[in-house]
């Protein structure tokens, strides 16, 4: 299949880790970011049209000056917290943002489009394993801001027939196994990234954010998934529209390992893994946590065949170790920024 696939934020995390993917498959790559997030080095060497989402013109330009065959939409703002916060940043980031791109898809006529998502959409769902058919009921900004991306697709499949999968992605965590990139955010807000920064050493412990709630020990339970499988799980979600022009329309799959981890559990492995004792102490519940986040991939298994190789929890973390520790200040280019 040719096509030059466009990828927004694919200087992040997870949208790096599609980029090599995609890559890796000989596909070719264009990616949209601003890099004030992103990490360049992060690329290894995919091209780069360095620009905003929330710049309208430079979006549209992009589209007129290159014939993009897909989009993957990575670039978004992904902080519970800081999304209760300032709720603004996120509505500005992840609804503009996201309406820029699909106005000019539809205005250069793509219809391919792959947007990441996520559980958060769900709030506090009534039933776990989470299913794709369970009411999407957010109770954070970011949620929020996810589900009006959802919903944009659906409009503009109707108006533009523009095809899309949404990705509802749980907790995404882990490294390229062979070590070439991975997690790397300033500050970092994210449980196994701190877990691991403590047993490297470069915090004296952490602050487990509550021990209260209804979970067998206590603290939130999370459903971890490798952030490999989630690059895999894009790639068969474009290959599906290619295959059949018209057949996906508009789908959402939910991308998880079907098991939960409490945080003293990842605290537990993460022990195992590095051989760290990682102390913690205890405080108070953060405002948008959902108590228990578990999700069925049934779904995406059956229709595109996603299987995820890092699936347990010990061989995420392993690869986030690994990680870690051949970069301990990860990309290192924030003077350079
Ligand atoms: N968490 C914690 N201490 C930290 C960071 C996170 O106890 O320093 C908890 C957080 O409250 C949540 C879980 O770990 O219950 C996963 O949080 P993370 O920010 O990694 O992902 P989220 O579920 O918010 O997307």
């Amino acid at each position: 299949m040719s096509g030059l696939i466009l990828v927004s934020g694919g200087a992040g995390y997870i949208g790096s880790h599609t980029v090599l993917a995609l890559r890796e498959r000989g596909r070719d790559v264009l990616v949209l970011d601003d890099l004030s997030e992103g990490h360049e080095a992060a690329l290894l060497g995919a091209e780069l049209a360095r620009g905003s989402m929330l710049d309208r013109d430079f979006v549209r330009s992009v589209f007129e000056e290159r014939e993009i065959a897909a989009v993957f939409h990575f670039a978004a703002r992904c902080y519970v917290g800081e999304s209760v916060e300032d709720p603004g940043l996120y509505y500005r980031h992840n609804v503009l943002g996201t309406l820029n791109l699909l106005d000019a898809m539809a205005a250069t006529g793509v219809k391919r489009f792959v947007l990441s998502s996520t559980c958060a959409t769900y709030g506090e769902p009534e039933r776990i394993p989470i299913t794709e058919d369970l009411p999407q009921n957010p109770i954070n900004p970011y949620g929020v801001t996810k589900l009006v991306d959802e919903w944009m697709l659906r409009d503009f499949h109707t108006a533009h027939g523009i095809e899309s999968v949404a990705l509802r992605y749980f907790n995404a965590a882990g490294a390229d196994a062979e070590g070439r990139i991975g997690e790397d955010h300033e500050p970092e807000t994210h449980l196994i990234p701190i877990v691991l920064q403590v047993a490297l050493g470069q915090r004296d412990k952490l602050t487990v954010f509550g021990d209260d709630y209804e979970t067998p020990d206590g603290t939130c339970i999370r459903d971890y998934v490798h952030v490999t499988d989630l690059a895999e799980a894009h790639v068969l979600a474009l290959e599906a529209m290619e295959k059949t022009p018209g057949s996906v329309g508009i789908q959402a799959f939910n991308l998880g390992n079907e098991a939960g981890t409490s945080v003293l559990e990842v605290i537990e492995t993460a022990r195992q893994v590095t051989g760290h004792p990682i102390p913690y102490t205890l405080g108070a519940r953060r405002p948008g946590d959902p108590p228990r986040l578990v999700g069925s991939s049934a779904r995406i298994r059956e229709a595109l065949g996603w299987t995820p190789k890092f699936g347990d929890i010990k061989t995420i973390v392993e690869t986030a170790w690994k990680w870690h520790q051949a970069r301990p200040k990860g990309y290192d280019d924030r003077g350079g920024r």
